[in-house]
């Protein structure tokens, strides 16, 4: 059986990854399909700048019995902003959702930090933790990106010059994507960790998870898997070792030892990422995995 603790960033709407005209109900939108789908349990992390005006959308969110968690005010990352005014940025945010009740009944105050990105250094980043930790937070991390976030500019740009074919399209092909990551990081953990651990997926509030959202998750109830809270998933080894030293670069650490061409190729790798050489809103729906 499958373990899922299921996260979703950027509510109520991403404004990061683009698309002004199909932004409105879609956190109301996902709630229902996740609704209709039986899933029980989702955490989604707010932006508050994003969120003012949209409280009742939030407080529909909890009626539902889902939780809500920081994602800070404005989603700058930790390595863009300097670290006061991420900390800032992060009891913005705080505020709002006390206003809301979202931790009251002592609910756990979930933090994720923006691009899952810590600060560009150990100081910083142990400062950041530091800062969250004091105003009662505790980081939930994510084990599986489902890569809406390449296929979000796409499918708005799709909608918006009316071309259904190609909005369907592509999104079928996230779908697909968006299932095939959560099957290899099962098998990725197995095989490092050797044992079967709670799956945390992300996705963003956008208009192609608007789309998808309850064809994914039909076909995932259609297998063995059973949702749990974060709680749950974050009391696992591997997540607490993790936390314990969050400088290995991800919830599946970086071999010891790589040889020189797998290191060159990862460079380079990088290198074309930050370069937008190969983003997918330049190549298409061809390349789901860039
Ligand atoms: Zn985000």
């Amino acid at each position: 059986m499958l373990k899922i603790a299921l996260t979703c960033d950027d509510a109520p709407w991403s404004a990061s990854l683009g698309g002004n005209a199909f932004r409105e109900g879609v956190m109301d939108g996902i709630r229902q399909q996740l609704l209709r789908c039986g899933v029980g349990r989702c955490v989604a992390f707010v932006n508050s700048e994003v969120a003012m005006g949209q409280e009742p959308q939030l407080e529909r969110w909890l009626e539902a019995g889902f939780e809500l968690g920081n994602h800070t005010h404005d989603h700058r990352t930790a390595s863009e902003s300097r670290p006061e005014h991420f900390l800032d940025s992060v009891e913005r945010c705080d505020r709002m959702l006390q206003s809301l009740g979202a931790f009251d009944d002592g609910r756990t105050r979930w933090f994720r930090f923006p691009k899952l990105d810590r600060g560009p250094d150990a100081q910083t980043r142990r400062l950041l933790k530091r800062g969250c930790e004091d105003l009662g937070y505790r980081i939930a991390h994510a084990s599986t990106d489902f890569f809406d976030h390449h296929f979000e500019a796409r499918y708005v740009s799709a909608l918006e010059v009316g071309d259904e074919v190609l909005a369907t399209h592509i999104a079928r092909r996230y779908r697909r994507v968006a299932t095939e990551s959560l099957s290899a990081t099962r098998i990725a953990m197995r095989a490092v960790h050797g044992v079967e651990f709670i799956s945390v997926p992300y996705f963003h509030f956008g208009a192609v998870s608007l789309r998808t959202t309850g064809a994914i998750f039909d076909q995932l109830t259609k297998t063995d898997v059973a949702w749990c809270d974060l709680e749950e998933a974050m009391g696992h080894p591997v997540f607490t070792a993790f936390d314990a030293n969050f400088d290995v670069g991800g919830v599946v650490p970086r071999p010891a030892h790589m040889s020189l061409p797998v290191r060159v190729g990862r460079r380079v790798g990088r290198l074309s990422h930050q370069l937008g050489w190969f983003r997918q809103a330049r190549l298409g729906p061809r390349f789901p995995y860039l």
